[in-house]
């Protein structure tokens, strides 16, 4: 059955291979961007996520053109990083205020149809550093872990409206977001990958079109770990 997904961030990235999986099983795709268009194809709505006013508007523009949302996938997100001592407090509430507030922003805004409906799933796309941590990473690991309290919360008030939370953690993904660590870095986290490669984001895109899909209707809560076994243990 073709649903109506809204994917955040999804003009690129990660966020364009779980837009375009969901089009290629016949949904009716919208995706956020910040001024660069849509992708061909694609139907495109301007949103910055830390403006619940955008987030509003976003959402009625995507109902009257593909009906009401019934899987969002929170997925914009950004890194600021430096070390501990070195962090501002900007620095901190700015990646706060997008990956997690701005998921909030987005799942609330979502939920309300979805509870009229009785139907909905809501996806976050957390990181394996949100449990495993990162050096330089206080903020954005603080905001990807938050992620997997807001689902669990949203479970236990949601979770009997047939309206699934959950949330995905991939590990180091090849993107524009993986494109900025130091070859010596990138060295680094390769040897302690199981795998030993890191990942394309269509591999994240398939535990998320999983995730919204029928057969997923008894998951809620769960953190899936899209990682190549490096968070093992979480
Ligand atoms: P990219 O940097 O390639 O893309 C980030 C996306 O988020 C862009 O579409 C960007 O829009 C959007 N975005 C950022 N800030 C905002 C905002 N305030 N409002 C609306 N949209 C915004 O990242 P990835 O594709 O790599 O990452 C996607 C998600 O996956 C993120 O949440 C990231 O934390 C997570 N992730 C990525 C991993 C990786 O290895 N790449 C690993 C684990 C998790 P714009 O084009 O306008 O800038």
């Amino acid at each position: 059955m073709a649903r109506t997904v809204l994917v955040t961030g999804g003009n690129r990235g990660i966020g364009l291979a779980i837009a375009r999986a969901f089009a290629e099983q016949g949904d009716r795709v919208a995706v956020t961007h910040r001024g660069s268009g849509a992708p061909e194809g694609l139907f495109g709505v301007q949103c910055d996520i830390t403006d619940s006013a955008a987030v509003d508007a976003a959402f009625t523009t995507v109902e009257q053109e593909l009906g009401p949302v019934e899987v969002v996938v929170a997925n914009a997100g950004i890194t600021d990083d430096t070390l501990l001592l070195r962090m501002t407090e900007e620095q901190f509430s700015r990646v706060l205020d997008t990956n997690l507030t701005g998921s909030f922003r987005v799942a609330k805004r979502a939920s309300s149809k979805m509870l009229r409906a009785k139907w909905g799933r809501i996806i976050f796309i957390s990181s394996v550093v949100g449990l495993y941590g990162g050096p330089g990473q206080v903020n954005y690991a603080a905001s990807k872990a938050g992620l997997v309290g807001m689902a669990r919360s949203i479970t236990r008030e949601l979770g009997s409206r047939n309206i699934t939370a959950n949330v995905v953690a991939p590990g180091f993904i090849d993107t524009e977001m993986t494109d900025v660590l130091s070859e010596a870095r990138k060295a680094e986290i390769l040897k302690a990958i199981p795998a030993g490669r890191l990942a394309a984001p269509d591999e994240v895109a398939r535990a998320v079109t999983f995730l919204a899909g029928d057969g997923a209707a008894y998951i809620s809560g769960a953190v899936i770990p899209v990682d190549g076994g490096l968070g093992m243990g979480h």
